[in-house]
């Protein structure tokens, strides 16, 4: 028995050697990446509810290590963890920019929203960051989004609170991402300043047999006078159920993949078009 466990102590510690090194590729790759800016990023489209019209998109992070695709679900939390995440998210924030801008002067004004994670927005210095940015390209803050999760924002409310007001004063839209999957206070949400809620894709996949979640949401939402977007709408059914219930708008596979920036272009320009 006690050989038993020894070889098997052998084999948990090989193990964990192997992942240990994973991790570490993983970190160099990243910070490789970096300092090359070879990231890249995909815009998913958001559309109205009721009508379909174009009414935005999501920039969606995308990295390959050594020619093979890793999840931004992946390496974003070692990016966190590493502090990377505050370089790799200014980036995010200024190409997100400089892309809607552009599109926004050559065919029309179109929000691009950015994710946005918990040691960014802890960073003392976010506010000014994303002002500096949003001067850089000369972008009007009402196309620019900032998505942050629910937990995320509700963590340290009083602490993020200025710099949340700071930018939404600016014009700049706050959304509260993955909503309904963490613990909100329903005084807080009143206080916050805040613009749309994104109603998580677990329970618009619950849709339309198990509607409560997300007619809850959609009617909370109603009281605040605040926007609804629902992610990861894959069926028609979905679609129709959100529709019907007043959802302002859709994201998801149904509609679009997440689309090359080029390829969001030419659906920008289609939406311009008349
Ligand atoms: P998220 O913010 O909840 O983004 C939505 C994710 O769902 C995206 O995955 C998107 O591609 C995927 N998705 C969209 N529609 C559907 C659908 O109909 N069905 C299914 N099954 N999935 C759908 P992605 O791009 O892999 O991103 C995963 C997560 O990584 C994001 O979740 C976000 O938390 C994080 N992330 C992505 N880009 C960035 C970034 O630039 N900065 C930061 N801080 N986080 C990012
Ligand atoms: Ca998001
Ligand atoms: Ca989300
Ligand atoms: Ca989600």
């Amino acid at each position: 028995a006690k050989a038993a466990g020894g070889n098997r102590f052998v084999f948990y510690s090989r193990d964990m050697t192997e992942r240990a090194q994973a991790r570490l590729r993983l970190e160099g790759g990243l910070r490789d990446a970096l300092a090359s800016r070879s990231f890249e990023l995909v815009y998913q489209p958001k559309i109205q509810a009721a009508g379909g019209r174009l009414t935005g998109f999501e920039a969606l992070i995308r990295w390959r290590h050594d020619g093979v695709p890793v999840s931004p679900a992946d390496f974003i939390p070692v990016a966190e963890d590493t502090g990377m995440i505050v370089e790799i998210g200014r980036w995010v924030l200024d190409e997100a920019c400089r892309t809607a801008t552009r599109w926004s002067l050559d065919h029309g004004p179109v929000r691009v929203a950015v994710n946005v994670s918990a040691r960014q927005l802890a960073d003392p210095g976010f506010a000014d960051l994303v002002e500096q940015v949003l001067r850089r390209h000369a972008t009007p803050p009402d196309l620019l989004e900032l998505e942050i999760t629910e937990t995320v924002i509700m963590k340290d409310v009083e602490h993020h609170l200025p710099a949340l007001s700071r930018l939404r004063d600016r014009g700049v839209r706050i959304a509260i991402d993955d909503f309904g999957t963490g613990y909100s206070s329903l005084a807080y949400l009143r206080r916050l300043p805040v613009d749309v809620l994104k109603i998580d894709r677990s329970f618009v996949n619950d849709l339309p047999h198990a509607p409560d979640i997300a007619s809850t949401v959609i009617a909370l939402a109603q009281r605040l006078l605040l926007t609804t977007v629902a992610e990861g709408v894959e069926t028609d059914e979905q679609r129709r159920w959100l529709a019907e219930a007043g959802c302002d708008c859709l994201q998801g596979y149904l509609i679009s993949r997440p689309l090359s920036a080029d390829a969001a272009e030419a659906l920008v320009m289609t939406a311009f078009a008349h």
